[in-house]
């Protein structure tokens, strides 16, 4: 999964005091693309350093996190959708989708994590300029990763949207869906926790909801950041209960099938909890039982 990065370690403590250096990552947001070098076979992905960028930058920049002792700040200026360049654009460097470039499997994965989870904070940044309370313009808090409104104290820390993935079995099947937009691959079960049920309980509705079945036996398999989406992805195998007839929602999926593992087809790369719960089962790891 994206956030797999061993041995190198993510470090998201929040650091107000940190002060970039020459060789600091500098994560550059124009239109929701980062600005990125990904070499002409889509193998390799580099973040530019503060010492790739001409001119005085250092004033716009925000401390994000760490990947080993790598820091990395987001520029601020850049992040804005009114684009309004404070410096130039280092040689080689180009401003990507990050959904596009998921499409290759990107080298080292641990610039990848970064890409995503900087995306993440950079949105989260940019959509909170002014208090939503008074209409007051927001500051950053000096202890610890929030946004605080000097007028009335609203406080507000980064938002981070509770999903579910699952993985619903049937004997010796999985229940495969492809949806009706968008993502063109294989997929499983997937949606929001509504505010008043537990995770458990999103489990079972979404999975009433999009195909009609029952379930049983939920449990817990793995988590994962997913920043583009600004999500926290959490991972369930469940068994159906009873009848297993499929009646798919067919506003969202356009397939929902019981697929043996033999003829399961994964994604074309290896970021996702639901690729590697899809894996999984490929592979007849019970990791559910
Ligand atoms: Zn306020």
């Amino acid at each position: 999964m994206i956030q797999d990065i061993l041995p190198h370690i993510f470090n998201n403590s929040y650091r107000s005091d940190a002060k970039p250096d020459e060789d600091s990552r500098i994560a550059v947001f124009k239109d929701n693309r980062l600005l990125l070098k990904i070499d002409s076979l889509k193998e390799n992905v580099d973040f530019p350093r503060l010492k790739d960028f001409k001119g005085d930058s250092k004033q716009d920049l925000t401390y994000i996190f760490s990947v080993d002792e790598e820091q990395f700040f987001l520029a601020e200026a850049l992040c804005l959708n009114n684009y309004n360049p404070v410096f130039e654009i280092p040689s080689g460097y180009e401003f990507y989708n990050l959904r596009h470039i998921m499409e290759y499997e990107l080298e080292p994965k641990r610039y990848m994590h970064a890409a995503f989870t900087a995306y993440h904070l950079a949105q989260w940044y940019k959509n909170n300029s002014f208090c939503g309370r008074c209409g007051n313009e927001i500051m950053k808090d000096l202890h610890e990763r929030a946004l605080v409104c000097p007028k009335c104290g609203n406080k507000i820390y980064p938002r981070i949207n509770p999903a579910v993935i699952v993985g619903v079995i049937n004997g010796d099947r999985i229940l495969l869906t492809k949806y009706k937009t968008g993502f063109a691959h294989n997929a499983l079960i997937a949606g929001f926790t509504e505010i008043g049920e537990t995770i458990e309980e999103t489990v079972t509705r979404e999975v009433m909801e999009e195909t009609g079945l029952k379930v049983k036996n939920i449990r817990y398999y793995k988590s994962q950041p997913w920043g583009t989406a600004e999500d926290l992805l959490v991972g369930f195998f469940c068994d159906v209960d009873g009848d297993d007839k499929i009646h798919m929602d067919e506003s969202e999926l356009k397939y929902a099938e019981w697929v043996s593992p033999e003829d399961i087809v994964l994604q074309p790369y290896d970021y996702s909890l639901t690729n590697e719960m899809m894996r999984m089962f490929k592979e007849g790891n019970r990791v559910w039982n």
